[in-house]
């Protein structure tokens, strides 16, 4: 029996390695950043041989780090940095530039030009997204466009595009495969979600060569094997999926309505909407979670982001020096019972869903002479809570579900007061997993079912030990009286925009 799953965790910073017990526990993990290429305002690329090799040199070292025989190791799974773009010459197997990060904003003004032409209602009811530089579409015409001799090698069938996953399932198998799964394959712009096939008309509009384009696997299926030059021995890779799905999977959030939120520099919500796609508006988008064994056992999610979460903590700490580390703001909003009266919308570069204002500014309202930095810090908390609710709402509107729970991870998640004030906003529990490494260990689990180390999602569930379950406190005309004042501070942080 064997004893292992790898997880090869390929982040925006840096290439992770966590090796999973069959129970989900952690038996080793090596990490490595590797470095990020600005070579123009707003642009920003990576090294695709930088990442092979740094996911590589992780993987080996993990396995080192435990003593681990690869012959103990069931199946690889991997997660990865969305969207973010390479193009390979399929002869050679090297990159014909460096990978177009999904931060990178240099296909802007294409986005505006499609839009101009009205494409952007096709491209919602077909992918699930906005048309938007974030997505791998216009960054892989980018390529075709601007690096020499690119389109006619394309057009020759000599190129092909992946994302991150694709690129390291093409490494790891020594260039015998050319595969992403749906997950990934869902944030490209150019996979139709409800046919979960490449677009035809998007391909057409674009001018993108379907040869191009990988195979698009289930999630939770065998993809290929490793060479066995690599860990000594051959490796099946069975699960797959972008970070963000890979995170909803680890978080167990296998039913209709179950969601979690990933407190990070920005969060990210996503909510398992079951079997079929939702069309939401308001910047919500609709995205692949995964699919399982066959391409068409499916699991549709939506998704919303805030843009500023842990990092308005991070402006406590450097911009206002009121806090001198992230975890202090715990222990300042804790010496106030509530942020007395204060409101803050920490709205630095606009605000997201359900706003979607670009020239919204941060706002601090509500201040007396009693106020003290408790308050504020406090206030600033409780807007990392706010602005998750409103995203909440959104979704449960969508789907027309309420949610039981929210499942939190990431790094603000350790704040046990923030917790707490989520869980009186919402109205539900909150449940922080033992195992914070959601991502990691959701593609974990996604190789383990393939691989047959797991035999079911209720076995998968059962592996899930929560850490903290926080209840809320709470009455509904408190949450209402609540949100309906915070609406009103982000309401003045709209108009100062206005003005
Ligand atoms: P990312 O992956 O986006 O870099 P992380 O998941 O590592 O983010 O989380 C880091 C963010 O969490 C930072 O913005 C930091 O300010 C915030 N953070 C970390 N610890 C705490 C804490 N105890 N309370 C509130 N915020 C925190």
């Amino acid at each position: 029996m064997k004893k292992y799953i790898m997880s090869l965790d390929q982040g925006t910073t840096s290439s992770r390695c966590i090796i999973f017990d069959k129970s989900g526990r952690i038996v080793s993990m090596a990490q490595k950043e590797f470095s990020q290429i600005f070579p123009r305002e707003g642009w920003v690329e990576h090294d695709p041989m930088e990442i092979w090799a740094t996911q590589i040199s992780v993987a080996v070292e993990a396995m080192r780090m435990a003593s681990i025989d690869a012959r103990d190791i069931g199946g690889i799974g991997i997660t990865n940095q969305r969207e973010t773009t390479v193009v390979w010459n399929k002869k050679t197997g090297k990159p014909i530039y460096n990978a177009i990060v999904w931060q990178c904003r240099r296909t802007a003004q294409m986005c505006e030009s499609m839009k101009a032409r009205g494409y952007d209602v096709l491209i919602r009811e077909k992918t699930g997204l906005l048309l938007d530089p974030y997505f791998s579409a216009t960054k892989l015409l980018w390529i075709l466009e601007n690096v020499d001799g690119a389109r006619e090698m394309a057009e020759n069938g000599e190129l092909a595009f992946g994302t991150i996953d694709s690129w390291l399932m093409y490494k790891l198998s020594g260039g015998m495969c050319h595969l992403t799964d749906v997950s990934n394959a869902s944030r490209t712009m150019l996979f139709n979600i409800h046919t979960r096939r490449w677009d035809d008309d998007i391909l057409d509009i674009l001018n993108i060569p379907r040869s191009m384009l990988p195979t698009v696997c289930p999630s939770s299926s065998i993809f290929t094997y490793t060479d066995a030059e690599i860990f000594g021995t051959s490796l099946p890779i069975g699960g797959v999926a972008g970070d963000q799905q890979a995170a909803l999977f680890g978080q167990c959030c296998f039913d209709k309505g179950d969601t979690k939120n990933t407190y990070g520099t920005g969060a990210f919500l996503l909510m398992n909407t079951g079997g079929k796609p939702y069309t939401p508006g308001c910047g919500l988008v609709s995205t692949i979670g995964w699919a399982i064994g066959d391409i068409d056992n499916i699991t549709y999610a939506l998704e919303g982001s805030v843009f500023t979460c842990g990092a308005a903590i991070q402006w406590l700490r450097d911009g206002l020096k009121i806090i001198d580390s992230a975890a202090e703001s715990e222990y300042y909003a804790s010496k106030v019972p509530d942020s007395g009266g204060v409101m803050v919308v920490p709205a630095f570069s606009g605000l997201g869903a359900p706003w979607w204002d670009p020239y919204a500014r941060g706002t601090i309202i509500g201040i007396t002479r009693a106020t003290t930095r408790g308050h504020i810090v406090r206030a600033t908390l409780e807007s990392l809570a706010f602005q998750t609710a409103d995203v909440v709402a959104l979704m449960e509107r969508a789907v027309s579900v309420k949610i039981g729970s929210l499942r939190v991870d990431g790094g603000a998640s350790a704040n046990r007061l923030l917790m707490s004030i989520q869980a009186d906003t919402l109205g539900v529990p909150i449940e922080r997993p033992e195992c914070v490494e959601t991502t990691a260990l959701g593609a974990a689990y996604l190789a383990g079912l393939a691989v047959g180390m797991y035999s079911s999602l209720n076995e998968i569930r059962s592996n899930t030990v929560n850490d903290k379950r926080f209840e809320p406190k709470s009455n509904e005309s408190q949450r209402k009286a609540a949100i309906e004042k915070w609406h009103k501070a982000v309401s003045r942080a709209m108009e100062w925009a206005e003005e």
